[in-house]
């Protein structure tokens, strides 16, 4: 591989991508109304790619983490509505803004599993402790989402069910340092179940391969602890294998697709999680990535010539972090946070242990 130096022909607007992030803080162009019931996760893209380029200092923390904490879906006073709390993604239901519980009745209100992720480590980022976030509620939540066959449903009333929502409860379960929230045996036999015939997984049994959904069920396999006993040697080399073939330039999701931004994240952590991305051509990555960078706006977009959007832009980021561009914070591979929230919530769980261990039971 070349020297480092000589890859950094391509200027990266380090500047650039710390207004757009902050930007998409602020004022969101009228095309992403749509995405209104999914705002947390927006706000997830923002916040980490500004700890990713180390720029946290443009936020307002406090605000952000009562706002934050204002979408949490609290137990009510009777607990009846505990298989329904979490995070939701806005306000968008009208329930009167409130950081404290108990909460209140609403037929319609429950927390997203994807808002719960996103939420939990918005909230880790800020460098919140999360005492005020409701755990039973958080795990009884997460726990009420899964189906029998091992798979969770986003909401309570149901939605598509798949393996990149089992990676959302695995990534709960281990930021609350409690797996009461799924029955993990089932969940890894769903993930085994949609290991396809050509190596990688898909959405579920039978379904094609593909590179996010790959990174959904690796990752929640770290994060359980279980990889090494849930997928043999071979079946691992043999996803090594094809994550690796997913390079072209920078990398794509499927074989005889484009390449595009967002998988120099999911297939490279991937690789980085089976210890083996090393073997991948970093300039040719970069190089791409880069090509898709807004020389005015910042950010990151899809292709070339397109716009950049916070998806792409944040996994952008990720994916250049990965491969130890200057001057951007290390990626925490599993759980797409910094390495340094990363550090926070452990300091967090030792202290959680602490109490747990001198208390002798609750905490
Ligand atoms: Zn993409």
């Amino acid at each position: 591989m070349k020297d480092f130096r000589e890859m950094l022909q391509i200027d990266f607007l380090k500047d650039r991508h710390v207004r757009f992030f902050h930007r998409t803080l602020q004022v969101l162009p009228e095309r992403y109304a749509s995405l209104e019931t999914t705002r947390l996760s927006i706000l997830f893209f923002a916040l980490s790619g500004l700890d990713v380029l180390d720029a946290l200092d443009v936020v307002d923390s406090n605000i952000m983490i009562e706002w934050i904490y204002s979408l949490q879906v609290l137990p009510t006073e009777d607990k009846s509505n505990l298989s329904c709390c979490g995070f939701r993604g806005s306000s968008h239901i009208g329930v009167p803004y409130s950081t404290k519980g108990p909460g209140v009745v609403h037929p319609y209100d429950s927390g997203h599993i994807a808002m719960t992720y996103t939420g939990l480590c918005s909230l880790l980022i800020l460098g919140d402790d999360l005492s005020r976030v409701n755990k039973q509620g958080c795990l009884a939540g997460v726990r009420a989402l899964q189906l029998e066959d091992g798979s969770f449903y986003a909401v309570p009333e149901g939605s598509e069910n798949d393996i990149r929502f089992i990676y959302c409860a695995a990534c709960i379960c281990y930021m609350l340092d409690d797996w009461s929230g799924m029955d993990i045996q089932k969940a890894i036999e769903y993930i085994r179940g949609s290991l396809s015939y050509d190596n990688a997984f898909g959405q579920g049994a039978g379904r094609e391969s593909h590179g996010g959904w790959t990174f959904c069920a690796i990752a929640s396999l770290c994060l359980m602890g279980r990889l090494e006993e849930a997928l043999s040697q071979r079946e691992l080399d043999r996803i090594r294998r094809w994550c690796i073939m997913r390079q072209q330039s920078g990398f794509h999701g499927r074989p005889n697709k484009p390449v595009d931004t967002c998988y120099s994240f999911w297939v490279g952590a991937t690789l980085e999680l089976l210890d083996v991305f090393r073997y991948t051509n970093f300039e040719k990555n970069r190089n791409f990535i880069l090509s898709t960078q807004d020389r005015l706006v910042g950010g990151f977009a899809k292709w070339p010539d397109s716009h950049p959007d916070p998806l792409h832009a944040y996994l952008g980021l990720c994916g250049l972090s990965l491969i130890g561009e200057p001057s951007l914070r290390k990626v925490h591979p599993a759980l797409n946070i910094t390495q340094r929230a990363f550090q926070h919530l452990q300091q967090l769980q030792q202290t959680w242990r602490e109490s747990t261990n001198s208390c002798g039971g609750q905490h």
